[in-house]
């Protein structure tokens, strides 16, 4: 076994490896593009892209791509070889300044919201020399962005690296009020991923799994997570062993895999990353998803990325772990004098007042179909978005509304602005995990966001968001003498959280009261995907992005025109899956079963004609008039079905996926659930939940 120190990293071309392989002169003028983003000139690009080409060629790699985030979500690649035959019939290896910095994939069928119908059909795909190239299964991958010849951003990276732009200029003006304003400042971002693994053999007896990414049918387990003996239990040798080469393979890829364990419900698992620039991470995130798929079937396993895989137990998330860095400094450390306070405190109360202002957007970058059966199902937060502070920075906020003196838990009496805060860091241990918005002692976790989901469109939210709270300080402050900052700060302070305090919550964001309560503070509740897309489209949300320079009118209109019809595409999926599994293999099972029962009781009254056959008969009436409700809700869903594919608008179709046509499909399923137990095992024509879930 290699050592992890000289595996890791092993196939990124790293800052590391640039400073061995490149020109020094190259090497800082590279490295200014990375920092300062100064643009980068093609004779360096050429020079990088030779050194990039030999390394990559010494480690096996035949081929290049860019890699890239169309407004799928996922990655996309398409591998070019480096070869580039010669007149006498050989060929030699190449690779030039130009394909480095620049690519034309034929990217007209990935979605573009009709952005490009209205400018070129073609989109090109420029290097983000912010995230390093790395080597994946022979090929050299190189991080860019995808734009359209007009300059749209038609991918997720886009937008996320204009508002980590837009951020980090708000913070120096704010950190120059503090006299340090000359730090980099960059969103950092760790994202824990849930998942499950399940046995291939299972798998693909399920064609819900194989085409929906969900079952769409089955009755709970006998066994649910109850015991909770799988969270942090020992883990199974076989998910092991695929966990091992799972941190073998993101490590060679410099992914900084950290810690592994079961997660609560049966079969399900974490992994989560030390945290990076918010561009890596995401970077890293999707490579973790996509090493995490193929690994698995090293090992016999399916890995289930979606938001909900099993009704009645729990179902994925993503926690969006999230800060502000200047340098090494983390700009949500409450950190050690009062001047340090003063700052966090500002930078605290720009978070409060973002996500205030900002709810329904942050809430709609959750939105998707898979999440939609995640949020509010009692395990994850609900649909309504607030923030947990705890008991002690929730009393600091307390005191600074009502304006009297902050008592902290152990008694410590303190003037504000004046004494120092506890260190929140180390005795954070109240940790609400029904709270959507939670402070984690240095950090915010946004636990909203789904498994499957790729995280930049809630980060280029919290991102633009914060900046517009930055920017407004800094606007109040810039007109305040010097000595009169720290007395205006703290007034700003008060007054800015006084107007926000309503998004404080630091209840059970599970409980049956919240909803109730939320809707007395005005905040919103959004609780399906179609509910929750229409405000990307909101005149307050396009001013929001305009105004940063984060996405322009057209760019947010394509990206809601995406996520509607992707919305729409997945229900259509699944209703289509529905109806087919329950016409060809749930109605026969479960008629098969009942003529089976009508033949028994046939045959025993014939040779018995006083036998007692009431439960026999019983029996056949509960499978007769089961096999009739299913028929009747499966009619059901075909009318609709067919009704919403006649509407043209996509968010009308939306609006009438989520409100009339899912809960149809939770009585059909309900009703097919009811029929699994009491079929007769041999019977039932799929794995069932107690199969799947404790598989050996
Ligand atoms: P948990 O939430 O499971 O208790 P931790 O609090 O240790 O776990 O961290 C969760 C994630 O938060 C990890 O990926 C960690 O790297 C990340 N994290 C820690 N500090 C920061 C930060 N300053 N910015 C962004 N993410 C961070
Ligand atoms: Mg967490």
């Amino acid at each position: 076994m290699a050592r992890v120190s000289d595996i890791y990293g092993s196939m990124v071309f790293n800052e590391h490896t640039m400073q061995e392989r490149l020109p020094k002169a190259t090497y800082k003028q590279l490295m200014r593009t990375i920092k300062d983003g100064t643009p980068l000139d093609i004779d360096v690009a050429n020079v990088v892209a030779h050194a990039m080409k030999e390394w990559a060629i010494e480690k096996g790699a035949t081929h290049y791509t860019h890699w890239f985030q169309p407004l799928t979500g996922i990655t996309s690649e398409k591998h070019d070889s480096f070869i580039d035959p010669t007149d006498d019939g050989r060929a030699i290896m190449t690779f030039s300044g130009k394909e480095l910095i620049q690519g034309e994939p034929d990217a007209s069928s990935f979605p573009s919201g009709g952005l490009r119908a209205t400018f070129e059909a073609r989109g090109y795909t420029a290097w983000d020399p912010t995230s390093y190239a790395f080597i994946k299964d022979e090929v050299l991958c190189i991080p860019t962005a995808f734009c359209s010849y007009t300059g749209e951003a038609l991918d997720k990276k886009t937008p996320l690296l204009r508002s980590m732009r837009a951020i980090e200029n708000q913070a120096h003006r704010v950190l120059e009020l503090f006299g340090e304003g000359a730090d980099r400042v960059v969103t950092t971002l760790g994202a824990e991923q849930e998942y499950f693994l399940i046995s291939e053999k299972d798998y693909e007896k399920r064609l819900d799994l194989m085409l929906t990414g969900r079952t769409l049918f089955g009755y709970p387990p006998c066994k649910g997570q109850e015991l909770e003996e799988h969270y942090f239990g020992a883990i199974r040798p076989t998910v092991n062993n695929f966990m091992k080469e799972l941190d073998d393979e993101l490590w060679k890829l410099g992914v900084s895999a950290k810690t592994k364990h079961n997660e609560v419900a049966p079969a399900q698992h974490e992994l989560a990353p030390i945290f990076a620039e918010s561009n890596r991470a995401i970077d890293e995130n999707l490579l973790t998803m996509e090493e995490m798929r193929l690994l698995a079937s090293h090992y016999g396993l399916v890995c289930l990325q979606h938001e909900k895989p099993f009704e009645s137990i729990n179902g994925s998330g993503k926690h969006n772990n999230w800060s502000i860095a200047a340098g090494k400094k983390n700009l949500l450390d409450p950190g050690e004098n009062p001047m340090e306070n003063l700052r966090f405190l500002v930078f605290l109360t720009g978070v409060i007042q973002a996500v205030d202002e900002y709810q329904e957007l942050l809430r709609m970058s959750a939105a998707s179909a898979g999440n939609d059966h995640r949020l509010g199902a009692n395990e994850a937060p609900p649909a309504i978005v607030s923030i947990f502070l705890g008991d002690e920075l929730g009393a600091v906020v307390d005191a600074l509304i009502g304006d009297h003196d902050y008592t902290s838990a152990d008694r410590v009496s303190m003037d504000l602005g004046v004494d120092v805060l506890p260190n929140f860091l180390k005795d954070n241990t109240d940790r609400n995990r029904t709270s959507p918005f939670a402070f984690t002692g240095n950090k915010f976790e946004f636990r909203m966001p789904g498994s499957a989901q790729n995280l930049s469109d809630c980060n280029m939210i919290l991102n633009t968001a914060m900046a517009k709270s930055l920017k407004e300080f800094a606007d109040a402050m810039e007109e305040v003498p010097a000595e009169q900052f720290e007395a205006a700060a703290i007034d700003y302070i008060k007054r800015t959280l006084t107007d926000h305090q309503r998004i404080i919550f630091n209840g059970d964001g599970y409980s049956d009261e919240w909803p109730l309560e939320a809707a007395r503070r005005g905040l919103a509740n959004n609780r399906t995907t179609a509910d929750a897309l229409p405000c990307l489209v909101d005149p307050k949300s396009i001013a929001l992005f305009e105004e940063f320079g984060v996405l322009t009118e057209p760019e947010v209109r394509s990206r809601y025109e995406v996520k509607l019809e992707k919305y729409n595409k997945i229900m259509n999926i699944e209703i289509r899956t529905m109806k087919r599994l329950v016409r060809r293999d749930y109605l026969p099972a479960i008629n098969s079963y009942a003529a089976e029962v009508a033949r028994n009781i046939f045959q025993v009254r014939g040779v018995m004609a006083d036998a007692d056959l009431s439960p026999q008969e019983a029996r056949l009436r509960q499978l007769t008039d089961g096999a009739a409700r299913v028929n009747t809700l499966l009619e059901k869903l075909h009318e609709l079905h067919y009704a919403s594919l006649e509407i043209a608008d996509q968010q009308e179709r939306a609006t009438m996926n989520a409100h009339q046509i899912i809960p149809v499909m939770d009585d059909l399923r309900e009703a097919v659930d009811a029929m699994e137990i009491i079929v007769a095992h041999e019977y039932w024509p799929v794995p069932t939940y107690n199969e799947i879930l404790f598989y050996a």
